[in-house]
Parts: structure tokens; sequence; C-alpha cells
């Protein structure tokens, strides 16, 4: 069993993505170009926005919409304490200070509450707001935008893990001022390789973060208007995006939630399962499940190995005790909620091609060892 299987997907869908490919390797054109153009076209209307902004990879459209804004020396961006790393990476690198935000111990999304206190007490300018839609469930938008209207701020939705996702039918990346995705080959829309995407209703935006791409060039390629940065999607992936997407719009998120609807029904008596209201839908980028304790969750983990299944810890220490933000002065007991998940979360392996006799599997396994 895998944790996500993307050789299942190649061979349910290879039929399409290699004429795709081959395409493309007849045309002689390789980086952007129209079949970019056209795979951007789609993205946004899919979202939901006026605009979609391919590039590199989800870090950098998260870079791209920060330098978007000019953040940098001086300000504040909130983060989420339990998130990937990229998320608060891109803020030290643009200039700026990351402040850590705690989650909601059941939706593991940043809190409305503590980004509140947290707000409060900033001596920096606060600039903005990253929220993410973590293990593919869209933040509590609702209450965020509240607070980011409140305090003159901006918000970014991180959607790599999200893209698919809903809350009463609006799509995932059209909940920030600029949002974005990342197509890294195990999100739930991966492509072979990297690539990423910012979306956003604003045109000038939109415009500046098509020329940051591009080393920041001018509507004459050699009249460059700013420091830009090289972080274009090549046409193979867009390509390959397509057919993907295809699949994605077509049954793949319908498969996903049902494997997450039958961990739900087996597991949830068991241990601690995410749920969500009905208005919200989730990408399922991750099945996270809560134990009770470290000494429980690694010994399941460990289980679960002996059996032949994998499982993977998203993510095993909060954003505020790496070592990478040592430098920044924070308190080591600011994130409680982001500590105590770290120590107690394990993700259980998910993708839209597990089927139901692996998901009996896992579940099985997983009570063998709770059971004893
Ligand atoms: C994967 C991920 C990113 C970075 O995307 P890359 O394409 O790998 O650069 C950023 N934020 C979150 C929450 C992610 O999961």
């Amino acid at each position: 069993m895998q944790f996500r299987d993307l050789q299942r997907q190649y061979e349910a869908l290879h039929p399409q993505i290699d004429t795709a490919m081959k395409k493309v390797s007849a045309s002689g054109s390789f980086i952007m170009g129209r079949c970019v153009e056209e795979l951007e076209e789609r993205l946004a209307r899919y979202v939901g926005v006026k605009h979609c902004v391919t590039c590199g990879n989800g870090t950098d459209a998260l870079y791209l919409a920060l330098r978007v804004w000019g953040v940098g020396a001086g300000d504040a961006v909130f983060v989420p304490d339990f998130t990937f790393f990229a998320t608060a990476e891109v803020v030290s690198l643009v200039g700026a200070t990351p402040v850590f935000v705690d989650v909601d111990p059941n939706t593991f999304n940043l809190s409305p509450v503590d980004l509140e206190a947290k707000i409060a007490n900033c001596s920096l300018n606060p600039k903005a707001v990253i929220a993410v839609d973590l293990f593919g469930q869209p933040a509590d938008y609702h209450a965020i935008r509240n607070m980011v209207r409140k305090n003159h701020m901006l918000l970014l939705e991180d959607g790599a893990q999200g893209f698919g996702g809903s809350i009463d039918g609006k799509r995932a990346c059209s909940f920030g001022d600029i949002a974005t995705t990342s197509f890294f080959p195990a999100k739930p829309l991966g492509c072979y390789g990297d690539g990423g995407a910012l979306f956003t209703d604003n045109d000038e935006w939109a415009e500046m973060a098509s020329s940051l791409r591009l080393h920041g060039r001018g509507t004459e390629k050699y009249n460059n208007q700013y420091i830009g940065v090289n972080s274009r999607l090549d046409a193979l992936q867009a390509a390959i995006l397509q057919v993907k997407l295809d699949a994605f719009e077509r049954f793949e998120l319908l498969s996903v939630q049902n494997v997450a609807d039958k961990y739900c029904h087996l597991l949830k008596d068991v241990v601690s399962v995410p749920v969500m209201p009905s208005w919200v839908a989730s990408s399922w980028a991750q099945y996270t499940i809560r134990l009770a304790d470290a000494g429980q969750r690694d010994g399941l983990r460990d289980a679960l190995k002996k059996s032949g299944i994998p499982s993977q810890v998203y993510y095993p220490c909060p954003l505020h005790l790496l070592p990478a933000f040592s430098s920044l002065p924070l308190s080591v007991d600011a994130c409680p909620n982001a500590q105590s998940l770290s120590q107690t979360v394990l993700s259980l392996p998910i993708h839209p091609y597990l089927r139901d006799d692996e998901v009996e599997r896992v579940a099985m396994a997983l009570k063998s060892y709770i059971y004893g």
C-alpha cells in the first residue's frame, strides 16, 4: 500500500497523459506559451476568480504575492504555527517578520481567537495574514476576513493543500485577496515536477505577479521594470495538469471524499477523526487523526509500519520551535495547541485510488493496536 499512489493514478490516466506529453514534445514550445495560458484561464474559471498566474512552485507563488504587496522590513505577517515551513519561510525571505498564531485543535487551522490576540500584542506594522487550508480543509475565512478588514490588513490564502475544497460551494483559492496553490506531485492537483499558481481578482496585482515571475519584465522583453525571479511553469506540466484537472473534476474529488467517509465510518468511535460542517468540503490532501498522546501516536505508527501500512507525521514540530526561526524573540509556549498537535497527529494513506479493502485494512490494523 502506498501513502499517495501516483502510479495507480498514472495507470488510470496514461493514454491521455502520454498523448498530451507527446503533443508538447512535437510542438517545440516548452516554457510558458499557449498551453500554459489555456491552463491559467481554466484554473481561474474553476476557482471562480478573474486571474490565475502560474509559476515555478507553491513557495514562489507565496513569495510573489508578498512581493506584489511590497511586504518587507518592519511588517508583521501572521501565519499559523502548524503548517508546512514554506508558509512562514517566504515572510522571512522578503525581510518581514512572521508572527506565529495558534491553531484550532479540531480543524488544525488558524485560530481567529488567537489571531485577534496576536494582532493586539503586535509591536510591528500588522500587514497581512496568511491562512492555510491545512490538509485540504479551508480555513475559517468568515472570522479571519472580519479580523483582516478591521485591522486594514491583506489576506493571503495558502491553498497549496486546499485546491478543490470549498465553503458553501465557493471554491478554495478564492478566499484570499491573493490565493496560491502548489502542483507538487503529492498535492490534491499535482503535476509531474514542480509547479504553482497565484489567484486574484485584482488586475494590477495579477499583472505585477506576471512580471515578477519573468525577471520583472515590462511589456517588452528587455525593458525590465522590477527585480524579479525566474519562476515559470513549463508546457509539459501544463499539459499534464489539463489531463489531471479533467480527472479531478470528473471523479477524483468524489472518490477521495468516499475514502474519507469510509475512514470516518470505521474509525470515529476509535480515535479522533476529522469532522467538518456540512457546508465545508475538503480536498483531503491528508486524512489526519489525533491520538491520546505522543506514546500512543508513535506506537501506532510503528504498528502500522509492521503491517506494511505507511503513515506520516504532519508536522512533527510547530514552526515557532524550528531552528530556522530561533533568532526571532518567541516564547516557547506561544502556541500550545500547535505544540500538542505535533505530538499527537498521524496522517493515514489517502488518495482517490485507494480501494475499500485497503481502507478496511488500515482501520483493522489501527483498531487492533488501540484495543491491544
Ligand atoms: C507544499 C506546500 C507549500 C509549498 O509548495 P511547493 O510547491 O512545494 O513549493 C506551501 N504551503 C503549504 C501549506 C504546502 O503544503
